[in-house]
């Protein structure tokens, strides 16, 4: 058998939301290396494996992605079954298909698991439906977090009539704000900031456009955060905490 790496989503933070195939592909590992938003819990699916830790968060020390797609690599060469395990979605700002790509380049097979992306649990989780009959007939993820600090085309986003679903924006809320604002948006436009969604320490702040930095700051908005900006924010179903099932 060619050596093949499994490049898994570990979702948003609840254990409970791993896909089965996620827990399947962790049972099966010898060396599972994992991102710093990966919930450790999720561990108790992989107890023999080896654990490797390659975190990688915006703006602190991180391991350089040379050196992790390397130790893929050797591990795989090594004839380990290697899980690289990533927060959320791998491909959904995980940098899932670089790293594929670099190992299908080095011959080494890659299988993509699904993970959920802390978007779609966060608003979920909070009660908000990202598309509405009527009133949102879409969703744009989008980061304000970009390689080159290059700007984003904010009066497109401003004008897409789709939900937004801004990710790594806790540093940038001055941008997004003055960028939504500048391209037209309203000020009175619902944004709902979630934090650790699908945690026990999630938190939702619900907010307006206009007044986004300012509640961000009365409510010490921390990373990993996201905001859902857009009518549906204001929806709000009556549903409980992120619980787990057996708790
Ligand atoms: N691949 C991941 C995203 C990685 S980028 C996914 O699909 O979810 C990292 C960003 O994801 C964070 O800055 C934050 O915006 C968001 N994020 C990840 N986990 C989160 C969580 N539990 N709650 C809120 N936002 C989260």
């Amino acid at each position: 058998m060619s050596a093949k790496v499994w490049l898994v989503g570990a979702g948003p933070g609840d254990p409970e939301l791993l896909t089965l195939k996620a827990v399947k592909a962790l049972s099966q590992a010898d060396i599972v290396m994992i991102d710093d938003l990966v919930n450790p819990a999720v561990l108790e699916h992989c107890p023999g494996a080896r654990i490797v830790a390659v975190g990688k968060r915006g703006g602190c020390r991180s391991t350089p992605q040379v050196f992790i797609h390397r130790l893929m690599l050797r591990y795989a060469r090594q004839g380990k079954c290697v899980v690289r395990l990533k927060g959320g979605d791998p491909c959904i700002f995980g940098r899932g298909s670089e790293e594929a790509d670099w190992l299908n380049a080095h011959g080494i097979e890659v299988e993509l698991v699904n993970g959920i992306t802390a978007g779609l649990a966060g608003a979920t989780q909070c009660g908000i439906p990202l598309t509405l009959r009527g009133v949102a007939r879409g969703v744009t993820l989008v980061t304000a977090h970009t390689q080159d600090d290059s700007g984003l085309n904010w009066q497109a986003l401003a004008q897409s009539g789709t939900t937004l679903v801004v990710y790594m924006g806790v540093a940038k809320l001055d941008e997004i704000q003055a960028g939504l604002l500048a391209g037209g948006m309203n000020g009175d436009m619902p944004v709902a900031m979630i934090e650790n969604a699908s945690l026990p320490a999630q938190r939702e702040c619900r907010s307006r456009l206009a007044a986004l930095q300012n509640d961000a700051a009365a409510f010490s908005l921390k990373s990993p955060a996201i905001l859902v900006i857009g009518e549906v924010a204001r929806a709000s179903a009556q549903i409980s905490m992120p619980q787990l099932l057996h708790a």
